[in-house]
């Protein structure tokens, strides 16, 4: 059987953090973050030269060590400062530890090597932990990370998982007049009602212009964060949902690319101007990154199609239909739900029968799709179409 590799970052919060140790991770944080400031500051092959004994620091060298890493890699290497670096460790140098039902990791700070229990917020995490301290899941390295004033240690953890032969396809369609909405090819969809979320939205809204004309600036950024932890949370349940629709039909999920639809999707005004309605700013790709890693933890696939046209053509006969809002209407008489259709054309994008006239309908469609078209003014649109289909 096929083995995957797959990599996740868990996020343990430290359990019955004292004020001496709340204080050790502050400091540690800070030694850190001038450690990396201080190397930033050389040129890159002299940083490249340094070891660990030839840096000033009061942090144990396996955690100096990350910071000279961190600023030679590729990721950091071009980064003008840090704000706050958090101190990381190799996994060399953690431990994960279980006494009785309780984990707790050990790590070298700067004053010697600390033991400190953590809580298992998420019964997921469990099996997890377990597979850990079992060897049956490699670990990498270990942040330890201050985040809305609560510590937490963030592991690096890599599983092998088996491939699954999907059997099957679903597309999800992505938020038009629905959060999402999945099909395969034949047989029942489900839908995402984004009602619910736009009308959520529309209150952070009213309230984030409230607080910008009173300059409550401080309350402005907490709101906002509200938000996008909301909007997280949401992107979480939608997409272990869309999972476990897939996992029962054994199918690998396929959405549309929207890369570049930021650029070019053309939007009314209005929608624009209303964040609720506005494609803009939902989080695709938060969906998208929690749809792969959670298909990846089953064996199955998230797959990509840049597929522009995909609500415009009918999900029966292939033929280009009108949009109207929730309907669907194509010339033969085919009635389809709009996202629903635009779903199922996703789901059945490798097989299927492009019975289109190419030149013709996308000339046709550049035309009728100036007020409100998927990627209608893209330079690159023909190029994205002969990609898409026919093949
Ligand atoms: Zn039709």
């Amino acid at each position: 059987m096929d083995l995957k590799r797959v990599t996740r970052t868990i996020k343990l919060k430290f359990l019955q953090l004292n004020k001496a140790k709340q204080q050790l991770f502050e400091e540690m944080t800070v030694e850190a973050t001038d450690l990396a400031n201080w190397l930033l500051t050389l040129p890159l092959p002299e940083r490249r030269k340094l070891t660990t004994s030839k840096v000033q620091t009061r942090l144990m060298s396996a955690l100096s060590n990350q910071v000279i890493r961190h600023t030679t890699s590729d990721a950091g290497k071009k980064a003008k400062s840090f704000k706050r670096f958090p101190p990381e460790v190799n996994n060399q140098n953690w431990v994960l530890h279980k006494v009785g039902t309780t984990y707790s990791v050990s790590f070298p700070t700067i004053k010697g090597t600390k033991r400190v229990p953590v809580e298992v917020a998420s019964s997921h995490w469990q099996p997890v932990l377990e597979g850990i301290l079992n060897g049956t899941i490699e670990t990498g390295s270990a942040k330890i990370i201050k985040h809305r004033n609560k510590w937490y240690v963030y592991v690096c953890v890599t599983e092998e998982v088996p491939q699954v032969d999907a059997t099957n396809t679903i597309g999800c369609d992505r938020g038009q007049n629905n959060l999402a909405v999945v099909a395969p090819k034949n047989g029942f969809g489900k839908f995402f009602s984004g009602k619910k979320v736009m009308h959520r939205r529309r209150y952070f809204q009213k309230r984030r212009k409230q607080l910008q004309e009173a300059k409550k600036f401080r309350a402005l950024k907490k709101w906002d964060k509200k938000e996008r932890r909301w909007m997280d949370a949401v992107d979480h349940t939608v997409s272990r949902r869309i999972v476990r629709f897939a996992e029962y039909l054994n199918a690998d999920v396929v959405v549309e690319d929207l890369e570049g639809c930021r650029k070019t999707m053309k939007q009314s005004k209005k929608q624009r101007g209303d964040s609720a309605q506005s494609r803009h700013s939902w989080s695709f790709y938060s969906l998208e990154m929690k749809l792969d890693y959670k298909l990846a933890m089953l064996g199955l696939k998230l797959v990509k199609r840049p597929a522009p046209y995909t609500s415009k053509s009918c999900s029966t006969c292939g033929t280009l239909g009108i949009r109207e809002r929730h309907h669907f209407n194509c010339p033969h008489g085919h009635y389809h739900n709009a996202d629903l259709n635009a779903a199922k054309n996703i789901a059945q994008w490798d097989g299927f029968a492009c019975s289109l006239d190419l030149k013709r309908d996308i000339a046709a469609m550049a035309m009728s799709d100036s007020e409100n078209g998927l990627l209608g003014a893209a330079p690159n649109w023909m190029k994205t179409q002969s990609t898409g289909i026919g093949d």
